[in-house]
């Protein structure tokens, strides 16, 4: 549907990760309906039925930038259903790296380097909501606040500094294990809740000079919750959905260099308002499963991506 050309520059790069079947999928006999066709495309062949019930299949084609590139403040977004791949994109596994890992290295690295000046310092903080809760301190339940020259800050956030690439792992190690286990009272499913990782680099002078965000977003599937019978569920699903629709906006806006980006129209969105102003680069990567029972949910995440991108 899309043929626009990328270019390295741009402020907003859209990515599609897909992950192979797994072995029970294999085993269950489920078909890989998802072809990556080169860097930047992907085909995906939707089962369909003809009206004499003949069987086809309907080829939906999407075309994507691929790299990531980051300067001054960068975001990162994990999109897709519950399964597809976001928080391995994020974590990834011992044999292959994740995102938090890589970005380390990289960060450290130029620290170390010496290029950006010395006593570079740099410091992390890891909270989940829509319910607001600090993943470095127990879940601590939180508010966000807005101060006087419209800066949103999220009072008693913990943040720590991690003086190396292992200690950051141990730091980011903890509050996943947080967020993935159940605590009283609280929703221990992660695909309900949104993700903010953010690590900030500082000077001498503890001044920002950049920072990295990384959002582990909801499964993508829980802003159709509306509906459920549960009310709790409902009330989550339609926060979600909220969250997402209120994100492609922001993003799509700050393309366009719009002066009414609507960050306000969601938690999520006003949260990050900072890391999307001024030189701030934006990547979405759109988690995708191969499977033909996955096909809507798919096609569904894959149009998502294709409007973030689309001016
Ligand atoms: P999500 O966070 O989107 O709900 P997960 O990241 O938890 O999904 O992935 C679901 C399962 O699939 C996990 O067991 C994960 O290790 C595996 N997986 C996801 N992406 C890949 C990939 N690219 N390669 C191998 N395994 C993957
Ligand atoms: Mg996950």
């Amino acid at each position: 549907s899309a043929s626009r050309q990328a270019t390295g520059d741009e402020r907003i790069r859209v990515c599609v990760r897909k992950r192979p079947l797994n072995k029970k999928e294999i085993k269950s006999g489920e078909e890989d309906i998802a072809r990556v066709e080169s860097t930047a495309a992907i085909c995906v062949n939707e089962p369909k039925l003809a009206v004499d019930l003949t069987a086809y299949t309907l080829e939906h084609e999407f075309i994507f930038d691929e790299v990531f590139d980051e300067k001054g403040n960068a975001t990162c977004f994990a999109y897709g259903q519950t399964g597809a791949g976001k928080t391995h994109t994020m974590i990834g596994s011992r044999e292959i790296p994740g995102l938090y890992l890589l970005a380390a290295h990289d960060i450290f690295n130029l620290m170390q380097s010496g290029q950006h000046g010395s006593g570079l310092k740099l410091w992390v903080s890891f909270l989940k909501f829509i319910v607001l809760f600090d993943l470095l301190n127990r879940r601590n339940r939180l508010h966000a606040r807005e101060d006087g020259s419209h800066r949103v800050c999220i009072a008693g956030l913990t943040e720590t500094e991690a003086k190396d690439v292992h200690s950051l792992m141990q730091v980011l190690d903890y509050g996943h294990a947080v967020r993935s286990k159940g605590a009283t009272g609280v929703n221990p499913d992660s695909s309900r809740s949104h993700a903010v990782l953010q690590i900030e680099v500082r000077d001498s002078n503890d001044k920002k000079l950049g920072r990295m965000s990384f959002i582990d977003l909801a499964g993508s599937e829980r802003a159709s919750d509306v509906t459920d019978t549960d009310k709790q569920t409902r009330m989550e699903g339609a926060e979600i959905n909220q969250s997402l629709l209120a994100l492609k906006e922001c993003i799509r806006s700050i393309d366009q260099d719009s002066k009414h980006t609507p960050f306000r129209q969601s938690k999520l969105t006003h949260i990050l308002k900072d890391s999307f102003i001024g030189d701030s680069r934006t990547c979405m990567i759109a988690n995708i499963s191969p499977t033909q029972s996955s096909c809507e949910h798919t096609l569904n995440t894959l149009r998502y991506a294709d409007r973030v991108k689309e001016l």
